[in-house]
């Protein structure tokens, strides 16, 4: 399994389009590395983790056509996560189906983005949307994948409930866990079912602050890992990676290098834009 990051930032992007920080001079000036557009995941070139705004130009600048992907797994509604922009007038329009994982909120928000753009017709586009609540399993076409959908701790505006994803496909599981602070003890209790291959687990605020509720630093980050270890629900040679690393506007973030050297210590890798995991 190819597991490829097109997106490894939170929100603010990074460097952020009007922020003049030490840290976003110095993304720019190292762009090939330094730069994060919104966390997505592309696996085995057809399933899609979240859909952030800029994520069809860096798939392209990696050489990469998104026009194989047939399912789209979305964790929950905010705009780093979904951006249905990226839909429309893409060349969808008469293309294969593609199948849209999503929960209720982001379901019933689907006429609205119409609303601003005319564009965004989810008949026209062919989006076939499969609605998700905590806990529900459910196959793929000629069983090719099984995705189970966990709670996160994460906003519930709206009375959204944000998912995190289990990706079985063949003999690899994944897990994608963005955007979520401590898990909820059922989603713990629903994770100790499996054995992972690779886990990818929010990291918002790393060093920048403490968190624990709605995102993760890298305290509580580390705490999780412990406890995937202690359980026993690593494989060998299992990746644990830092994902949806979130740029704080005051010019002290870590570079790349800097984040990669704090968590290597601890067998941790940090995802940045272009890294590519085999499993
Ligand atoms: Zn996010
Ligand atoms: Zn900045
Ligand atoms: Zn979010």
């Amino acid at each position: 399994m190819e597991i490829l990051f097109l997106g490894t930032g939170a929100g603010e992007l990074w460097p952020s389009a009007f922020c003049n920080c030490v840290a976003c001079r110095r993304a720019i000036a190292h762009r090939s590395t330094g730069a994060r557009i919104g966390a997505c995941v592309l696996v085995d070139r057809k399933y899609l983790f979240d859909l952030p705004p800029n994520v069809a130009l860096a798939a392209i600048q990696r050489g990469i056509s998104l026009a194989e992907v047939t399912h789209l797994f979305v964790t929950h509604s905010h705009q780093d996560h979904f951006d249905p922009g990226v839909l429309t007038a893409t060349g969808r329009g008469g293309g294969q189906p593609l199948h849209l994982y999503c929960n209720r909120r982001l379901a019933d928000l689907l006429p609205t983005y119409q609303q601003f753009n005319r564009w965004f017709d989810p008949d026209s586009l062919n989006l076939n949307a499969h609605v998700l609540a905590p806990a529900d399993t459910v196959r793929g076409p000629e069983d090719e994948f099984i995705l189970t959908a966990l709670a996160a701790d994460h906003d519930t505006t709206g009375g959204e409930k944000p998912l995190i994803y289990c990706f079985q496909l063949g003999p690899k599981t994944i897990l994608y866990a963005c955007d979520t602070g401590w898990f909820p003890d059922q989603t713990w209790q629903d994770i100790q079912k499996r054995q992972y291959d690779a886990v990818m687990l929010d990291c918002t605020f790393h060093d920048l602050q403490e968190c624990r509720h709605g995102h993760l630093s890298t305290g509580p980050f580390l705490e999780i890992k412990q406890r995937f270890e202690k359980e026993g629900l690593l494989k060998s040679g299992a990746h644990f990676i830092a994902q949806h690393i979130a740029h704080g506007h005051q010019g002290n973030d870590p570079s790349a290098q800097q984040l990669a050297d704090r968590f290597g210590r601890h067998g941790v890798q940090v995802a940045y834009d272009g890294m590519i995991v085999d499993i």
